[in-house]
């Protein structure tokens, strides 16, 4: 049977190779590493559902060879909707399982788009009382910050496209493309 995805068709050209998401996440997991050292009790991971499943996944088996003990948690939030830009309401689909008061909390991103997602909940870890509150994001569109907000580790700036594939989707397809790209014109036409 041919390798490749049934969705390469749809795919207009790639932004990010497979290649390349694994050397940056490797990257950022030695220069996380390097920074927390000295952090005994350990970071908490927490993964915003669904788009940032797979650099989860990666970046917290990377973390694993170099750095201090890991805890994941889980959240999902909605901002987007069906449609390709961030409405700004977002709504808790799924929330933390349990206490994050003095955790050292890294949040694991896929994107930053307009900011506005990540401001968010930002401001809605803090209120749980986590002792530090970082961000790691694979990506981010630097034309469409709407927001200030602090991304401590960028793994890549990308155009202000949107794009699929390593976990991002579109209507809920795509996710599983091991890199990052844009899609053809005719998709949107069709759906
Ligand atoms: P923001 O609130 O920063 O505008 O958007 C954040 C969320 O919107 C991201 O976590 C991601 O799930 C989704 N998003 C932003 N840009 C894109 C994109 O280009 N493609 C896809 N599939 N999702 C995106």
């Amino acid at each position: 049977m041919a390798e490749g995805s049934w969705y390469d068709a749809d795919i207009d050209r790639v932004i990010i190779t497979e290649e390349q998401i694994r050397e940056k996440t490797a990257e950022l997991a030695k220069q996380v590493s390097a920074d927390h050292a000295d952090s005994t009790g350990g970071l908490l991971l927490v993964c915003v559902l669904k788009g940032a499943v797979m650099f989860m996944a990666d970046f917290a088996r990377a973390l694993g060879r170099y750095g201090p003990p890991t805890e994941m948690e889980f959240m999902a939030v909605s901002s987007y909707g069906q449609g390709t830009t961030s409405s700004g309401v977002v709504r808790i689909l799924k929330d933390l399982d349990r206490d994050i008061a003095g955790k050292h909390v890294i949040v694991v991103e896929d994107i930053v788009d307009s900011g506005l997602t990540l401001s968010w909940l930002l401001k809605y870890l803090e209120s749980r009382s986590a002792a530090s509150v970082e961000v790691v994001a694979l990506f981010r569109k630097p034309d469409a910050v709407k927001v200030h907000v602090p991304v401590k580790y960028v793994g890549f700036e990308i155009p202000s496209e949107f794009v699929v594939g390593y976990g991002l989707d579109y209507s809920e397809r795509y996710r599983e493309l091991p890199y990052v790209g844009v899609l053809k014109k005719d998709v949107y036409a069709r759906s």
